[in-house]
């Protein structure tokens, strides 16, 4: 039997978009409409405007070609009291957040925290931990138990600004722990820089979803069941687990590593390499996928988790 993360609808739409950015509602620098003409113009199909502390209400700007997805991100706390960024993003609207105004919890306590991200979570939030290496948050302190979908693995913004965007070892330590969690992709841009200069903090880390349609609610389905990759360049085409093979497509890439929890990785190396497929060893508990292109770009997979 096929298994995979990836919606299985003949009919399903592969969605590149921009979960996290800013805008002069924060302490970004383009206007919300701004940011969704310069995405738009280069090629994305959806967009968070994810202000600091702020509900910036976007949905009216959605049309036929490209969907705003709601959210915001918070300042926050591990539960430690370690300070962190959570992101909560959604479809339409959630209860007790008014559009246009300021969030804030009512302390910064990691248990205010938690509190409101599991409140949050259960009004049907996507809840994700931010940059957790520019956070300087090392993954014993998250607990297995947690509020999270999903851990950005991807912050351009702060790759492009120190190089602390790179999200992926903390995620491989939780899911070597056995903790569930997808792993996202994006800008985090504030775009102090014009949009297309060598100092623009836009377009170089996204999320691709497949979902069943356009809508904002088809691409919030597409996050919570994991039917997406998120990357820095190279495309990924499929990813599955059939009988006792695991198969990987994607573009054009340099490297392909199948990834299981500790040392279960394989990987096929070459010029120009668009499918890896090989067998099982049989001990892994989940198999996920890593390609890198010639230019060191990365793309990732979710996991398939296998027990
Ligand atoms: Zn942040
Ligand atoms: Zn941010």
């Amino acid at each position: 039997m096929k298994k995979t993360t990836f919606l299985q609808d003949p009919n399903a739409l592969w969605l590149k978009g921009n979960l996290h950015s800013h805008t002069t509602n924060s302490d970004g620098c383009l206007t919300p409409e701004e940011m969704k003409e310069a995405y738009k113009h280069h090629g994305y199909d959806f967009l968070c405007i994810s202000d600091h502390q702020f509900y910036t209400d976007t949905r009216a700007m959605t049309d036929k070609d490209f969907t705003m997805i709601q959210g915001f991100e918070l300042y926050s706390n591990a539960t430690d009291d370690k300070d962190i960024h959570v992101h909560y993003l959604w479809e339409d609207s959630i209860e007790a957040i008014k559009p246009n105004t300021h969030c804030d919890l009512p302390e910064r306590t990691g248990a205010a925290s938690a509190k409101f991200a599991y409140e949050m979570r259960e009004k049907g939030c996507f809840v994700q931990l931010n940059h957790p290496h520019w956070s300087f948050l090392w993954s014993s302190e998250i607990e297995d138990e947690n509020p999270y979908h999903a851990v950005e693995i991807i912050n351009y913004g702060t790759e492009w600004l120190e190089n602390t965007g790179d999200g992926s070892v903390f995620w491989s330590e939780m899911l070597y722990r056995g903790v569930k969690l997808w792993g996202t992709g994006s800008d985090d841009n504030h775009n102090h820089a014009p949009i297309d200069d060598q100092y623009s903090d836009s377009f170089g880390g996204f999320t691709v979803v497949k979902a069943r349609d356009r809508s904002s609610k088809a691409i919030m389905e597409a996050l919570f069941t994991g039917s997406f990759y998120t990357s820095t360049g190279p495309q990924i085409y499929d990813f599955y687990v059939e009988d006792d093979e695991v198969h990987v497509v994607c573009s054009p890439c340099e490297r392909i590593w199948i990834m299981g929890h500790f040392r279960q990785y394989q990987r096929k190396l070459g010029r120009h390499v668009t499918e890896f497929v090989t067998k099982l060893k049989g001990t892994e508990k989940l198999v996920r996928a890593e390609v890198m292109d010639a230019a060191g770009r990365s793309a990732y997979t979710n996991p398939i988790f296998l027990e």
